[in-house]
């Protein structure tokens, strides 16, 4: 498997490298990197939006009332930690008792219908449907498990020293399987963006993602590859791939986030007794979030195609400077080298806004039974934790109950 050998031995040369000296979002003030991740600036100090996200009464207006009033009790709920901390193990008891089908019926209408598209193609289409007229693209959320059924036919053997026999017939079964996939995206004219996991796992993950796009982002960057800033590593990471993929000459495609990981990384570098491999602070965080955008931004405005970018954040001074920066460095909106993503169910008030503005914006829509979500929508309530009375959550469970009041009061 060439392509494999390829990538795994030229990744991660690692010379250390600094993160650039980010920019002030617009302002004249000089930066406020204090308030890098928080809301708006209190005392104004950035310049005009370049889009409003303050207008959410146009933004949510493609959303019934009922939407509003869901994803507004939904939100309360996870402000609640005793019903977040013991959420998954309510949800498989409740299961339990009201017996699958019961279940899926209080789930549909509330929790499951705020984050998952649904389970028939009818249910997600009628979903990415509705997104399109909001200016919204989809970005399906897939749960890739072994198919058992299968009988590959393994022409081709690798054996990489330290793995167990296991290891290395899991890894050699890999092989085909992701030659076939990245031949029917090609195909198909579909981009495949591997997501990032648990650090332990990501080394063997960058490699055979990069050998996927070394092998398929010839003419088009089909693959992509996610960096997730919340690990120190990530940055220096990030511009070594992206230095690779000029040097051999194939397109490079990075969805950048901060991670999601973060408590279960913790506890394991606890157990192991090795170094933490998160930063310390949620500003740290999102100072290396935003280096990253700064750098890929800058390497967009010169090679344009060659390199494009998904800005996967619900945080809204990040879209904000990336925003801002792209129209310095003269990126064209219409592009499809500067991409934004969110979650289903989260800040659609962003995702529409940046989609009425004709921005390329994309929902991630993951879909399946209700019982098969579960774990999903369990990691959704932890995201949507609010700790404090400034956080995203409580700004965003504001402005569905503004809207909510105003459609009371005969707004819509
Ligand atoms: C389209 C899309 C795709 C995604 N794909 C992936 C993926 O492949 N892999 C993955 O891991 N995640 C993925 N995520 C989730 C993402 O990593 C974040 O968990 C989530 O988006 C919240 O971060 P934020 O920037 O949206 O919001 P914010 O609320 O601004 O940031 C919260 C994040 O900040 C970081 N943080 C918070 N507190 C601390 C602290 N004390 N110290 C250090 N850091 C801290 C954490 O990363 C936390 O999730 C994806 C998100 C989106 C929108």
């Amino acid at each position: 498997m060439t392509f494999r050998l390829l990538a795994s031995t030229l990744i991660r040369d690692n010379t250390l490298r600094r993160l650039p000296t980010p920019r002030a979002i617009g302002t004249s003030t000089g930066p406020k990197w204090q308030n890098v991740g928080g809301l708006a600036d209190a005392d104004g100090a950035r310049s005009v939006p370049i889009v409003d996200f303050s207008d959410t009464r146009a933004a949510l207006r493609s959303k019934t009332t009922w939407e509003i009033a869901r994803g507004s009790l939904v939100l309360k709920l996870c402000s609640v930690p005793l019903f977040v901390t013991h959420s998954l193990s309510m949800m498989r008891f409740g299961q339990k008792v009201l017996g699958r089908r019961l279940f899926a019926a209080v789930m549909r209408p509330t929790f499951y219908g705020q984050f998952v598209a649904g389970e028939s193609q009818a249910e997600i289409r009628k979903t990415v449907d509705r997104l399109q007229d909001a200016g919204v693209g989809t970005m399906l959320y897939l749960s890739l498990e072994a198919d058992v059924g299968e009988e590959t036919k393994v022409s081709e053997h690798v054996n990489i020293a330290g793995l167990s026999a296991d290891d290395n017939a899991d890894l050699t079964r890999l092989g085909p399987r992701l030659k076939k996939l990245g031949e029917m995206a090609l195909k198909s004219n579909v981009k495949l963006l591997v997501d990032g996991e648990y650090s332990f796992m990501n080394p063997a993950l960058d490699a055979l993602t990069l050998a996927m796009m070394a092998n398929f982002n010839k003419s088009q960057t089909m693959i992509w590859a996610t960096y997730q800033c919340y690990l120190k590593k990530s940055y220096d990471n990030l511009v070594t791939d992206y230095e690779l993929s000029q040097k051999i000459g194939f397109g490079f495609g990075a969805k950048i986030v901060r991670g999601a990981y973060i408590d279960q990384e913790r506890d394991l570098a606890k157990q192991k007794g090795v170094p933490d491999p998160i930063y310390d602070s949620f500003e740290a965080t999102s100072l290396a979030y935003q280096g990253a955008l700064e750098t890929m931004l800058g390497k967009i405005s010169e090679v344009g195609p060659r390199c494009s970018i998904m800005v996967a954040t619900h945080n809204e001074n990040s879209i904000n400077y990336a925003l801002s920066r792209m129209t310095e460095l003269g990126i064209d909106k219409q592009t499809d080298w500067v991409n934004f993503g969110q979650v289903m169910g989260m800040c659609d008030h962003l995702s529409c806004a940046l989609g009425q503005k004709g921005y390329k914006v994309y929902k991630s829509i993951p879909y399946g039974p209700v019982y098969d979500t579960l774990p999903y929508l369990y990691r959704r309530a932890v995201e949507n934790r609010s700790f404090t009375a400034d956080s995203r959550v409580m700004h965003e469970r504001a402005i569905y109950w503004r809207e909510l009041k105003n459609r009371m009061k005969g707004g819509k």
